[in-house]
């Protein structure tokens, strides 16, 4: 039965993917080639309203401003960090309290020219997983993005970068708020979008999508052969140590991600990243880094050895120089591609949940180890 609720709510076209906006035209008994059109609009052009649909009718842009919404996200306030890091916050459409943060990571060339333009997307409000090192995990919870709401970081910072430097941006990395695969098709479908031709039209291959380690989604986006990059946010090299800093290990432990990962690398023959932060006194001994390197060696993979970002209040600290230096000397014993990463923006907050914790977002719900 239909309600009048029913009849009142609206479209939000930006929660459509492509084949459900070809649908939707197809209902209104509109030619095919208006789907694109609105896709363009969408995804390409970022327009905020069908008022700037300028190659539709006015009587079709009336008509579709009756029954369908194109949120977007609004853009709150950015800091640029002297390493040139831009991190942005957003506010949610018509949701006054939630917000959530992207990054900017440029790479220049010796000559000052624009090189690599990372950006760091959000896909949750706050999240549920509760690590200790993460100022997300302690925001607690409160929603997932719509891939609309992925997709429009995307494009606002691709927007920025053609003005700024010329170029739009080379790669995105799914490693904002939120864990990626909790908000499975969201991230999927936005990432399906941002490689759209009619969108951005980057490559698969300059995408990555990251996790705690959900084994069931990992085995999933091998099962749809989904041609993103997979990393795996890792950050301790046995169950003990992973216990203590992401509630996660104690339902998924490293056993079960050995057999995810493997089962990931058998269907796609794809290498793995992994991500480890670096802590001082708490995996950053020799014995960790010899851990470390069997983890590696499960499949064909590569590590990302992170200098972390301190955030207030986590006891947690970035390990010394010394002690990164004993641990990539264990590491390249073992001949296992590592690679450092400094930190970047660490005088604008740039750990992930850190800017949107600022500006006061409330608390949310959070899976904790007691
Ligand atoms: S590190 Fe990732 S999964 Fe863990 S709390 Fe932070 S956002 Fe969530």
């Amino acid at each position: 039965m239909t309600t009048q609720t029913d009849v009142d709510e609206k479209v939000n076209l930006k929660s459509l993917t492509k084949g459900e906006l070809e649908n939707f035209t197809e209902e209104l008994e509109l030619q095919s080639f208006r789907s694109d059109q609105l896709f363009q609009w969408l995804y390409q052009k970022g327009v905020h309203s069908f008022d700037e649909m300028t190659n539709l009718s006015k009587d079709l842009r009336a008509r579709l401003k009756e029954i369908a919404t194109v949120p977007t996200i609004e853009h709150v306030r950015q800091q640029e960090s002297e390493d040139g890091t831009i991190k942005f916050l957003f506010k949610l459409q018509g949701e006054e309290d939630h917000k959530v943060e992207s990054v900017l990571i440029p790479e220049f060339y010796p000559d000052g020219a624009a090189d690599r333009l990372t950006v760091c997307v959000s896909s949750q409000v706050g999240c549920v997983f509760g690590c200790s090192f993460c100022a997300t995990g302690a925001m607690g919870f409160f929603r997932s993005l719509t891939h609309g709401e992925i997709v429009d970081q995307v494009q606002y910072i691709d927007a920025l970068c053609e003005e700024k430097f010329g170029k739009g941006i080379t790669n995105v990395v799914y490693m904002g708020m939120g864990e990626p695969l909790h908000n499975y098709d969201a991230v999927v479908n936005s990432a399906n979008i941002i490689t759209d031709e009619l969108s951005i039209g980057l490559s698969p291959k300059r995408i990555t999508v990251s996790t705690v380690g959900l084994t069931k989604q990992i085995k999933k986006l091998a099962d749809e052969r989904q041609p993103f990059n997979l990393a795996i946010s890792l950050h301790a090299a046995n169950d003990e140590k992973r216990d203590e800093i992401m509630p996660i290990n104690n339902a998924m432990n490293l056993e079960q991600l050995e057999e995810a990962v493997k089962y990931y690398y058998q269907k796609l023959h794809r290498p793995i990243t992994y991500e480890y932060l670096l802590f001082d006194e708490f995996n950053d001994t020799p014995e960790d880094a010899r851990q470390l390197a069997d983890i590696v060696q499960w499949v064909p993979s590569k590590v990302n050895i992170i200098m972390y970002n301190n955030v207030a209040g986590v006891a947690l600290k970035k390990a010394r120089e010394q002690r990164l230096d004993a641990f990539m000397q264990e590491l390249v014993k073992r001949d296992i591609t590592a690679t450092v990463r400094r930190s970047r923006g660490e005088d604008i907050d740039a750990g992930c949940g850190q800017l949107a914790i600022k500006d006061g977002q409330e608390k949310g719900k959070t899976i904790r180890k007691n």
